[in-house]
């Protein structure tokens, strides 16, 4: 039975950051019923009998749930899902919500991979971001997280910021491999339409690194981080040999996952679907026992052939010419080979008889690649 991937998502944080736009609130008062209405979509999906290989409870920010919602949440996912045994399982953190007892009851729970969110060393620039820690609480919850037996941390980091020089990116990236983390994210800022940093930039307010040097910090990320012997795997994502994060590989390898909660995105057997974002229509959705999609598509053959291209053109290692006429009946070069030619003679990818790649430049113009393959 094909294997599926399970996220989770938790739509809470204690403080919103000024360059979010993920689906989050400051709403503790709806907690209670949110927890409620998750465990009842569990319930609606029990159905599902495809064993789960990775679980992902992401946000927002789950631990700012307390020790006992958390326990009662992972409880219902395991006595619903058929977890299969040696499953992924990652929970997102920030560091100022992690206490000793919390980390020790994610271990209890299964928990095995967490994901913490620095996004940079420097205290001014984490004041800038909105952030609720400062670089002494992160390394502090880093201890605690190896001392409550972690052993396969992510850590997220934020470059192209306000005020944040090539030099204060180095001295981050310096900062955190002196903590061995297993995995390292480096997303390259974007100013979202709704943040406070695109309200700031709109009145003039925001002194961003210029696009050179914003290219410059990915260019510095990914030789520091490959000198020190992390595998520069995605766009974004660096590991230590054998701690990919297999949640976000399955997405990229165009395989199937179901999400959970408000705004959740699921691909299922060829169809799109997604949660209502706001957590109140979602709750409603449920107390009224409907499924809380807010929208579903299937996709045609086109498009997915074409999500499964750009998807795959994320990893490094490039996309799997054999797995595209595997699915769709057709070798890669009758469906795009007009593409293909075009950007392998720009020089931005390259293929062998296996893979097609993104070569360096590619890697710095994704865009321009991914939509030469939009239907
Ligand atoms: S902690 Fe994460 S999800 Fe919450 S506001 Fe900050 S960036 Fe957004």
């Amino acid at each position: 039975m094909k294997e599926i991937s399970l996220y989770i998502h938790i739509p809470f944080c204690a403080k919103k950051c000024y360059y979010c736009d993920f689906n989050s609130y400051v709403a503790p008062e709806l907690v209670p019923s949110y927890l409620e209405a998750l465990k009842k979509e569990i319930l609606l999906y029990r159905h599902i009998k495809q064993p789960i290989k990775t679980i992902y409870i992401g946000g927002g920010t789950p631990t700012v749930l307390t020790e006992k919602d958390l326990e009662a949440l992972i409880d219902c996912v395991a006595r619903h899902f058929h977890i299969k045994s040696g499953a992924e399982f990652t929970v997102e953190a920030n560091p100022g919500t992690l206490t000793r007892r919390k980390l020790l009851a994610l271990k209890t729970l299964g928990v095995n991979r967490l994901s913490l969110g620095l996004q940079a060393h420097q205290d001014r620039l984490l004041k800038a971001l909105g952030r609720i820690h400062s670089a002494i609480e992160f390394e502090e919850c880093l201890k605690k997280s190896r001392e409550a037996g972690f052993d396969n941390i992510n850590v997220d980091v934020i470059f192209g910021l306000p005020g944040q020089t090539v030099s204060d990116f180095i001295e981050t990236l310096e900062y955190i491999t002196a903590f061995l983390p297993e995995h390292i994210s480096c997303y390259s800022l974007t100013i979202e339409k709704g943040t406070k940093f695109y309200e700031m930039r709109e009145k003039g307010l925001l002194q961003l690194p210029s696009d050179e040097e914003e290219r410059e910090m990915y260019h510095k990320a990914v030789e520091y981080l490959t000198h020190r012997g992390f595998i520069h795997y995605e766009i974004s994502n660096f590991a230590v040999p054998g701690r990919m994060c297999r949640h976000n590989i399955s997405c990229w390898k165009y395989e199937d996952y179901l999400g959970l909660g408000a705004g959740a995105h699921s691909f299922m057997q060829g169809r799109r679907f997604y949660n209502h974002p706001s957590p109140l229509d979602y709750i409603r959705s449920i107390s009224q026992n409907m499924l809380p999609v807010e929208n579903m598509e299937y996709l045609d053959i086109m498009e997915q052939r074409a999500e499964f291209c750009f998807l795959g053109l994320r990893l490094i290692e490039g996309l799997d010419k054999q797995d595209f006429k595997r699915r769709f009946g057709k070798d890669i070069h009758e469906v795009y080979g007009a593409a293909i030619q075009k950007l392998s003679s720009t020089g931005l990818v390259e293929e062998d008889g296996e893979r097609i790649k993104l070569t360096p430049k590619g890697l710095d113009l994704a865009n321009e690649v991914f939509v030469e393959f939009l239907p």
